[in-house]
């Protein structure tokens, strides 16, 4: 018996009577063996999602069920490489067949004449157990890939260890299981609907530090956490990504790409190509894996990249890596589910979207975390997901943008009115939201200064405080201020100014360190505070905002950091002039 097909609906198809047939196995179809995975199983009816165009494929084809469920190959080779949805490299397949994928090709996502150096870590007669360290490569200049015991293996003894140049399949380490003899090779296989194990997870309680100051100070991630960014187009979503990318302490970076409108998609595949490591020089290609679905792949193929990409992240931080996955757009994942579910008539929820999305999105944000790796070492990785949504029209009641942010714990309100006002990034502060603060603070409180979660705090109230007075001002003016809420209006210019606006673009202020962001902060604070009690008593408020203090602290934030004492220098010449206004009166 084979199967056929008996109907089909774009990247929808309906078979029968495929032998074994089970859910979310991966099937070929048709003569040109387009790739699909089984997503709907009744009686003898099969529904797969193909991730390849289905034009000219009719009813009465053959299909044939590999028995496997969608997997990735993990292993050497994955760091700088650029795969579609399915893990097929984009760049061998343009050599080969030009441009576009072509359909039904099938392409290792691992090189398997490539030979890689691997050094032992462990010698025969060792006892090893699920996620030790089995050996290394060096897998680019910035990646040690780490060789580890499959989870699948509980424990064994090594009995035998190949130090040398290996290929991706060839054995490395022969171990002896309570089930037999076990030869294994760099190259692993898992499917990507499956988290990977760990050992246990750990609290959210350390930061992962972007150099960027409105994120950083005020809407902080945690390693292992999870943030969404709505990009309303010229948003400065882009530069939000690639400054994340470069900077964030992350070892390892994971982009995928859902295809966006247009060509921004391949605009991705030329951009971060030519993005350097800033810490190394180096491309950031070296410490990073692409997915991206080309404007030709079907919309099904967006979701399995979603899978793809976090299962590679996963993997890597099992070696005890910290991992940042960048998501995209997730609308365009929804998007995909919303076509997929339409085809197979089910109940459709709000705005066309499955039910299930918000389930299907918690599944995926789930995989993030900070944890303590399987394995006897205690290793600790992490996997932070930012996912960027589009909402159309940017209007952030949409299902898709609600759904997220019933699960994520960061919101980055990229704002459009303040693009064109030209305030980078373009966060809107009074949108934003982080629920790790208070987890982060005792962190914070210890590396960076013990007033620094105040001093957040505090700036913060000043911001809405602005806010309220705006009102003010439009309704009735100015001079319905009194001046002790003039200096209000001018320490929250000044930390727009001189603190939240960051040019990605300017040698110095492109990074920030914590140290320096804490220093910047209480510099714009301990003005406000001194100038209040001049204020108070009886200084007029112009004088005090022209010292030129004033203008120093302007250009704080282009204070390098080697030279941070500069900034407790000018912390002392607020006193002083500030005092000296005082005395003046
Ligand atoms: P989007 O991806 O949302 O369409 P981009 O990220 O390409 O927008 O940003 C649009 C433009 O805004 C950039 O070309 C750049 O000139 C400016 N811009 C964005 N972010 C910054 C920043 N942090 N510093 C300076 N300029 C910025």
């Amino acid at each position: 018996m084979k199967g056929r097909v008996v109907k089909v609906a774009g990247p929808l198809v309906v078979a029968e009577d495929i032998p074994g047939a089970r859910m979310y196995d991966v099937v070929r179809v048709g003569e040109r063996g387009l790739i699909g995975e089984i997503i709907e199983l009744r009686g003898r009816r099969a529904s797969i999602q193909v991730y390849e165009e289905t034009s000219g494929l009719g009813p009465g084809e053959v299909v044939i069920s590999t028995g496997r469920p969608l997997s990735v190959e993990l292993g050497p080779g994955l760091m700088s490489s650029i795969y579609d949805g399915i893990q097929r490299p984009l760049d061998v397949i343009a050599a080969m067949a030009g441009e576009y994928v072509t359909r039904g090709i099938e392409l290792p996502g691992l090189d398997r004449e490539r030979r890689w150096e691997f050094v032992p870590a462990v010698e025969p007669g060792q006892t090893v157990k699920a996620g030790d360290l089995l050996g290394t490569v060096e897998e680019t200049p910035l990646v040690e890939h780490r060789v580890l015991v499959p989870p699948d293996v509980p424990e064994g003894t090594v009995e035998e260890v190949r130090a040398g140049a290996a290929t991706v399949e060839q054995t490395v380490a022969v171990l002896k299981t309570p089930t037999g003899r076990r030869e294994v090779a760099m190259l692993q296989r898992w499917p990507v609907r499956r988290p990977r194990p760990v050992g246990r997870k750990l609290p959210p309680v350390v930061p992962l530090t972007t150099g960027q100051r409105v994120i950083d100070t005020f809407f902080p991630i945690a390693k292992g956490g999870t943030a969404c960014i709505p990009g309303p187009f010229g948003s400065g979503k882009t530069v939000v990504q690639h400054q994340l990318s470069k900077w964030a302490d992350a070892d390892i970076i994971v982009f995928i790409g859902c295809g966006e409108r247009g060509n921004e998609m391949t605009d991705v595949l030329l951009e971060f190509p030519e993005l350097k490591d800033p810490r190394s020089g180096r491309p950031l290609m070296e410490r990073t894996v692409l997915v991206a679905n080309t404007s030709n792949m079907p919309v099904a193929a967006r979701e399995a990249s979603i899978y793809t990409g976090i299962t590679i992240a996963e993997y890597y931080r099992d070696m005890g890596y910290d991992v940042a996955l960048m998501a995209d757009s997730t609308s365009r994942w929804a998007e995909a589910l919303r076509e997929i579910s339409g085809r197979l008539e089910e109940m459709p929820g709000e705005e066309g979207y499955p039910a299930y999305l918000g389930s299907r999105a918690a599944e995926f944000y789930e995989r993030s975390g900070r944890v303590v790796c399987l394995g006897s070492s205690a290793r600790e990785g992490s996997l932070s997901i930012v996912g960027a949504v589009s909402p159309p029209g940017g209007d952030l009641s949409e299902p898709v943008t609600q759904a997220t942010l019933r699960i994520v714990k960061v919101f980055w309100g990229l704002d459009d009115r303040l693009a064109q006002r030209k305030h980078f990034p373009a966060i809107n502060w009074l949108l934003s939201y982080s629920l790790y603060t208070s987890r982060l603070d005792p962190y914070y409180a210890e590396q960076a200064g013990p007033d620094f979660p105040e001093n957040r705090t505090r700036a913060m109230a000043i911001m809405q405080e602005e806010a309220e007075l705006e009102e003010i001002v439009r309704l009735v003016g100015v001079d319905a201020l009194s001046p002790r809420q003039r200096l209000t209006l001018e320490t929250a210019k000044s930390i727009r100014e001189d603190f939240l606006y960051q040019s990605a673009f300017h040698e110095v202020d492109t990074y920030c360190s914590m140290a320096k962001q804490h220093r910047l902060l209480r510099l714009i604070l301990a003005f406000h505070d001194q100038a209040l009690r001049a204020l108070e008593a009886g200084a007029p408020l112009e004088a005090l905002l022209e010292l030129p203090v004033r203008e120093k602290i302007a250009r704080a934030r282009y204070t390098p950091e080697e030279e941070l004492e500069r900034l407790d220098a000018l912390a002392a010449e607020v006193a002083t002039q500030v005092g000296q206004a005082r005395a003046r009166t």
